[in-house]
């Protein structure tokens, strides 16, 4: 089979760690038999540097035609002067409204091999942790109506937090679906017992639920759930939440793994078409020295074949792969705070590649 995958490096470590994970690519369509085309397109810095703008159309009209998109990660200092509209990390608002890319999925793992990297203790964390955030993401407060009006108190500001039943409904959808591939259990998380949207979000996840028989559904309320993260985090398979609260509680989960350079994400539009990325930043400060960890974004990959291309096998095979460099005692720098003992953003390219 043949796939098509528009892939922006972007800026700092982006660039290397793309080309370690279409080495991994490039491994596993040898071994099953797949073409992935790349189409190299340019956002971000590299982009303003090239075209003078972060976004250029014919980035967004290549990834629109794509299968899927692989991004590194955008940003540096070298364009931090320009003004807020002008930035590189505008280019990834500007794609996720293009494609229409409505929801966000992290998961945060804790691999067996780098628990110590948790802040969490051994014994919450003992067996493995697994858990998926689904965040909505084109939606609820950072999109509703905003704006500034006179008050007897002084000059106030305001943002709506809305949500119709459509739009929830399809971001319950993702996370039943995938709960359903996984430990079958989702998790809703609102503050059902103060806003009114979100009495309509739970009674909207409540009415998806009864599709699907086989996956138990929970409600928590947010301040609940984020305490119920550090407490006990290995009760959640699927978390479903809304755009803001999913903001925050992905990056909590993220931060319970402990290792911000193995962590991948997908966003999601309808019909399977998605963008992969690396939860992390283009990482200036170690661009260029061989430090980066290519894993966020190869898992990203492997995420990509899951769940846009439907491959399981391949997919399984890179995130085994992954193991067994880390289970052969292989580290970046971010891993193993020297990096003397290290190996460089290459040689984990060509060691997890050599494992597929
Ligand atoms: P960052 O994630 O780039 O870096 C934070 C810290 O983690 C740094 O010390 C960095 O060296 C380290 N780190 C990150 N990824 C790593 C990896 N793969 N391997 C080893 N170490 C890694 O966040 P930041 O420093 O806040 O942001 C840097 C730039 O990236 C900024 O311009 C920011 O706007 C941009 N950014 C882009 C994205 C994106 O493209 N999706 C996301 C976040 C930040």
């Amino acid at each position: 089979m043949n796939y098509n995958i528009a892939v922006i490096p972007g800026d700092g470590i982006g660039p290397e760690v793309v080309a370690e994970t279409l080495k991994v690519l490039d491994k596993v369509g040898d071994k099953f038999n797949h073409k992935f085309n790349y189409t190299q397109v340019l956002a971000g810095g590299a982009a303003i540097d090239e075209t003078g703008e972060c976004l250029p159309s014919e980035t967004v009209n290549i990834c629109k035609n794509s299968d899927a998109v692989l991004l590194g990660a955008v940003g540096g200092p070298k364009w931090d002067a320009l003004p807020g509209e002008q930035r590189p990390e505008r280019a990834l608002l500007g794609i996720r409204k293009a494609l229409g890319l409505y929801a966000n999925l992290r998961p945060a793992m804790v691999f067996d091999e780098l628990a110590d990297a948790s802040p969490l203790k051994p014994e919450i964390i003992a067996g493995g942790l697994d858990i998926v955030v689904v965040r909505e993401l084109t939606g609820g407060i950072y999109f509703g109506e905003k704006g500034h009006k006179d008050t007897p108190m002084g000059p106030a500001a305001y943002d709506v937090e809305e949500y119709s039943e459509g739009e929830v409904k399809r971001i319950a959808k993702v996370a039943f679906d995938m709960a359903m591939k996984r430990g079958k259990k989702v998790t809703s998380v609102d503050k059902a017992n103060v806003l009114e949207s979100s009495r309509l979000w739970r009674r909207v996840v409540a009415e998806v639920a009864a599709d699907y028989p086989d996956v138990t559904l929970d409600n928590l309320y947010v301040d609940n759930a984020s305490m119920q993260l550090v407490r006990n985090p290995k009760q959640f398979d699927v978390i479903v939440t809304s755009n803001m609260f999913g903001d925050i509680l992905s990056d909590e989960a993220s931060q319970i793994t402990g290792s911000i350079g193995m962590l991948p994400s997908a966003s999601l539009a309808d019909g399977n078409f998605g963008m992969y990325e690396p939860v992390h930043g283009s990482a200036p400060d170690i661009a260029g020295t061989g430090q980066a960890n290519p894993i966020a974004t190869i898992l990203s990959a492997a995420m990509m074949l899951r769940y846009t291309f439907g491959l399981m096998d391949e997919a399984a095979s890179i995130e085994n792969a992954v193991h067994k460099f880390l289970k052969n005692g292989y580290r970046t720098a971010d891993l193993c705070g020297d990096a003397k003992e290290s190996v460089t953003t290459i040689k984990a390219g060509d060691l997890i590649a050599a494992e597929i």
